[in-house]
């Protein structure tokens, strides 16, 4: 059931989300060559308490396993999504898409960012550049008198216009008092398919994009999500509401962004 939230709730959803930006901009500033996902999990954990907000990704149960077993999925290179953190150092040219969640004062925030580690390849940073568009372009499309599949058909025509894969076993979701809520926000459909978008919808809109085919598979730890071809894929992600008839994001990259500047 979709749940329709009230100015205040939103209020209270932006906190959330806005300690997720924050948490990602304080690891945005140890990402570089040497260091581990491990390093990357232990920061974002700490930061996340810290703020009086628990990591709602730790502990999160797995149809396929056991639960996670950390407070930000970190998935390099071929990796989609869910990949867990370890202990093998980033190496120049790999990119890392950090998830992280939290819950904070009983609502969560869901963002996340695939960052360069050192300098990146040329196509490495179309397909960067490209995913993040993509989701700028959904979000565009989240206001009143719109459908849900006006989101998904602006994230995948964006995405296969330069030849990229767009991932169907994976979307995007409602998000509120719990992480995952209706409805599910796929990132490919048709224009004018779908629920109507009204003012206190809540989502995360976060396109997973590959570089070569869509195709994935499972990692025998049961939560990495890996490119089957083996090239790269991205993934970025807001939690966005419908207010006063307009898209309102409530993460943010602003943080994040400021870092990376300062840091090249
Ligand atoms: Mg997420
Ligand atoms: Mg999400």
């Amino acid at each position: 059931m979709v749940y329709l939230k009230t100015d205040d709730e939103v209020e209270l959803l932006r906190e959330a989300n806005l300690l997720v930006g924050k948490t990602l901009a304080e690891l945005a500033k140890i990402i570089h060559p040497g260091v581990t996902t491990r390093q990357l999990d232990v920061l974002a954990e700490t930061f996340i308490r810290d703020h009086g907000a628990v990591p709602t990704f730790k502990g999160f149960p797995n149809p396929y396993g056991g639960p996670f077993p950390a407070s930000v999925c970190t998935s390099v290179n071929s990796q989609v999504v869910h990949g867990i953190p370890n202990d093998v150092p980033l190496e120049e040219g790999d990119i890392v898409s950090v998830d992280c969640g939290t819950l904070l004062n009983g609502y969560c925030g869901d963002s996340c960012y695939t960052f360069a580690v050192g300098e990146i390849s040329a196509e490495a940073k179309a397909l960067l550049q490209t995913t993040k568009e993509a989701l700028y372009k959904g979000i565009e499309q989240a206001v009143v008198g719109h459908r849900l599949g006006d989101i998904s058909y602006a994230v995948q025509a964006h995405c296969e216009s330069h030849g990229y894969g767009v991932v169907r076993e994976f979307v995007g979701h409602g998000i509120g008092k719990e992480m995952h809520e209706d409805p599910q926000v796929p990132n490919y459909g048709k224009r004018g398919n779908g629920m109507m978008l009204k003012n206190g919808l809540c989502i995360a809109i976060e396109p997973m994009i590959t570089q070569g085919t869509r195709e994935v598979y499972l990692q025998p730890d049961k939560w990495g999500i890996v490119t089957r071809d083996g090239l790269l894929a991205a993934h970025f992600e807001h939690s966005v509401c419908v207010r006063n008839g307009k898209a309102d994001i409530l993460s943010s990259f602003d943080e994040i962004e400021r870092v990376i500047q300062t840091n090249n």
